[in-house]
């Protein structure tokens, strides 16, 4: 039966998250038509801050597409290929196989270049399959269905100078892990306004560079996809003239989510991230859960993989948990009933929301003092002044 009121419900999965309460409540306000001069204004606000959070140039152009993520993933290969283009797509996970399922579609010859399951792509990898003939990389900077983080900072150096396109899914990192467009050399990023933002979904997020546009423009035929051309995006968010009617009260709401992000600031984000990681990761470690990704240095801090202990009844407690209020997620293929997957974007990575988890899963699997143990490593963690890992840098 569909329940009307969830407003206390435990959303640690890995996206959604739980909406701001500021975007919540911005979510309600008056409707105001696409081409009103206030929501032009919200949206010169949205495009700068968006800048910020992408680590863009001042003038770089950004926008949001009226869909989920996967629309912002779409269309750079729909207004960036053309068929028989050339691409390289890291895909060491489902979110990979994703880009590299549509660049295919968009009549692109893709190649692959592959990590196994749980480990990070390997940058030589890259570099052994980059030539002049590849018009595009494109790689998944957080790997959603297994927790991993990829170097894209590492791959951004070899495609440089390439001259292939650089398109990067920054779903799982932008606006909470480190993100230099400029700095890296990216053309192309997206996110979902649902992850890491704390919005609802139904926005994309695009930051698009000068590099992509002269890319865009050099093109034989135009783009398959009207809803999402590059030209279209422009004539609405620089030439303010119609191109489609965008969802105005996401935007409103996406706009305060990203405020509060920025006034949070991003450096604080990143440190919240890794303390609530350390937090959880602590707390559970007795109880048989360890991480997933073997190396360290792989492991996407905005998606906590666990392998279950020996013997877990996954569906079973996920399922109580539900009854509780509590969503979890599990693996996705060959790692469903292997490991759970914690969302640590946005508003989950706070300490109260897994306080409850911890709360739950004390009484359901009997394990005594686990709260009383939460409590006391989220305080040690949480006093210290230093952060818990070194912050990558521009570097
Ligand atoms: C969630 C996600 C997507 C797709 O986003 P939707 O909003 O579900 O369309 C793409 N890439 C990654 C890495 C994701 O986590």
């Amino acid at each position: 039966m569909f329940e009307d009121t969830h407003d206390e419900h435990v959303l640690l999965t890995p996206g959604p998250t739980p909406i701001h309460p500021r975007a919540q409540r911005a979510l309600i306000r008056g409707m105001l038509g696409h081409m009103d001069p206030e929501v032009f204004a919200l949206n010169r606000e949205i495009q700068q801050d968006l800048r910020v959070m992408y680590g863009t140039g001042p003038e770089a152009f950004t926008a949001l597409l009226s869909g989920t993520g996967s629309l912002g993933m779409e269309a750079g290969f729909a207004n960036l290929l053309e068929a028989g283009d050339e691409v390289l797509v890291c895909a060491n996970g489902s979110f990979g196989q994703r880009m590299a399922e549509m660049a295919a579609r968009y009549g692109a010859r893709v190649r692959l270049v592959t990590a196994p399951l749980g480990e990070a792509i390997n940058p030589a990898d890259v570099a052994a399959q980059l030539s002049e003939r590849v018009a595009m990389v494109a790689v998944v900077h957080g790997e959603t269905s297994t927790g991993v983080l990829n170097p894209v900072p590492d791959i951004a150096r070899l495609v440089r100078g390439s001259g292939a396109l650089l398109t990067v899914d920054a779903v799982t990192t932008a606006g909470m892990e480190p993100f230099f467009m400029q700095g890296w050399g990216v053309d192309y990023a997206y996110t979902g306004a649902q992850k890491c933002l704390s919005a609802p979904p139904g926005l994309a997020p695009v930051a698009i560079s000068e590099r992509a546009f002269t890319r865009f423009a050099a093109r034989r035929t135009p783009t398959p996809l009207w809803y999402c051309d590059f030209d279209g995006l422009r004539d609405y968010w620089t030439d303010h003239t119609y191109h489609h009617t965008v969802p105005v009260n996401l935007h409103f709401a996406f706009h305060a989510a990203l405020r509060a992000a920025l006034e949070e600031g991003l450096e604080r984000r990143q440190d919240r991230v890794r303390r609530m990681g350390e937090v959880i990761e602590r707390t559970l470690a007795p109880l048989g859960f360890s991480p997933y990704v073997r190396r360290a240095e792989d492991r996407l801090p905005t998606v906590l993989a666990l392998r279950l202990p020996e013997g877990f009844d996954d569906a079973g407690v996920r399922q109580a948990l539900r009854g509780r209020e509590i969503s979890v997620t599990g693996g996705l293929g060959p790692t469903a009933g292997v490991i759970w997957r914690l969302g640590l974007m946005g508003e989950a990575a706070r300490p109260a929301p897994y306080r409850q988890l911890m709360v739950a899963l004390e009484d359901l699997l009997g394990a005594r003092g686990l709260v009383t143990r939460y409590d006391e490593v989220q305080a040690e963690v949480f006093a210290r002044d230093e952060a818990p890992a070194p912050l990558p840098t521009l570097a």
